[in-house]
């Protein structure tokens, strides 16, 4: 058999939280409990927000918690060409579209959509499906506006890539998803819409790059908060259209605040680096989390 693989993801757009550290240890557990190996991934595709400073905090934070992970670790910018290369073949196999509208003109589109009432339809995250405007673009003008350098980000055509599906689409889940959701879950990518796959500015999405790091490390187990638990749906037709067998994936809680509300970096959550300034030690993490 061969040794499992976990791993741990972070964005460094800030400093670890209680959150992240419950993820962690989860995972690095795990994959001790299963013989196997824990790797770090540093998920900085958003260059803007992301910061070699977060980068050293997470790894001196992940040391703190008495976490060991393998090296190297993979650092996304410098694997854009990975992902161009999957983003070549989704090109090549007809199943993503150049998209051009801007978010202030799809913004415009939905609402006079939704004049008369009727719901545009919306994302699990609740963000509008993308208008049908670049999908039906004929194909000379595409070219065209491609050529005359304008920016543009690519979508999946999420019809086109369903009607390459030769049986159903679902994923082994150990943890559990938002409604209980356990066992084999049936993946239902049609509720994301035409998701983006490569943005403006690089040659890949969250969506893509998990899927393509995961396949390239030979990540057996995704262990990742409940939060992302749709957005699987998504990855598990990634894997199927790009030839990637597919991890087990175990969505666990997400550790909440006294008013019950998710933790994050954006809204000032008390980071790891200020708990242990506080005094707490990696011992009371493990406690305040339910480890
Ligand atoms: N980078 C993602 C985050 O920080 C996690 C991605 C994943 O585990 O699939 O939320």
């Amino acid at each position: 058999m061969t040794q499992p693989v976990f791993r741990f993801a972070p964005s460094p757009n800030g400093p670890l939280h209680l959150g992240h550290a419950y993820s962690a240890m989860l995972n690095h557990d795990m994959a001790a409990d299963a013989g196997g190996r824990f790797l770090l991934r540093i998920e900085d595709i958003d260059m803007a927000r992301s910061q070699p400073e977060f980068e050293r905090a997470i790894c001196a934070d992940l040391s703190w918690l008495g976490l060991d992970w393998q090296e190297p670790v993979r650092r996304q910018s410098d694997h854009f060409d990975d992902y161009r290369s999957a983003l070549d073949a989704l090109i090549d196999g007809g199943v993503v579209y150049p998209a051009f509208t801007s978010r202030a003109a799809t913004r415009a589109f939905v609402a006079e959509a939704e004049e008369d009432g009727t719901p545009w339809p919306r994302d699990p995250d609740g963000v509008p499906h993308a208008p049908p405007l670049d999908r039906e673009r004929s194909v000379s003008e595409r070219s065209r506006r491609m050529a005359d350098g304008e920016p543009f980000a690519w979508r999946l055509d999420m019809k086109a890539a369903l009607s390459h599906l030769g049986g159903k689409l679902d994923w082994h889940e150990t943890g559990a998803g938002p409604n209980g959701e356990a066992g084999a879950v049936q993946a239902d990518p049609a509720r994301w819409g035409d998701v983006v796959i490569a943005r403006k500015d690089t040659p890949t999405s969250y969506h893509l790059a998990v899927v393509v790091d995961d396949a390239l490390q030979g990540v057996s187990h995704v262990v990742r908060g409940r939060d992302l638990f749709h957005a699987t749906s998504v990855h598990r037709l990634l894997q199927e259209l790009l030839g990637f067998a597919p991890p087990v994936y175990h969505h666990h809680r997400l550790v909440l605040d006294h008013t019950g509300r998710k933790l994050s970096k954006s809204k000032g959550d008390a980071g790891l680096a200020a708990l242990r300034t506080a005094g707490m030690t990696p011992a009371d993490i493990r406690r305040a989390v339910g480890l």
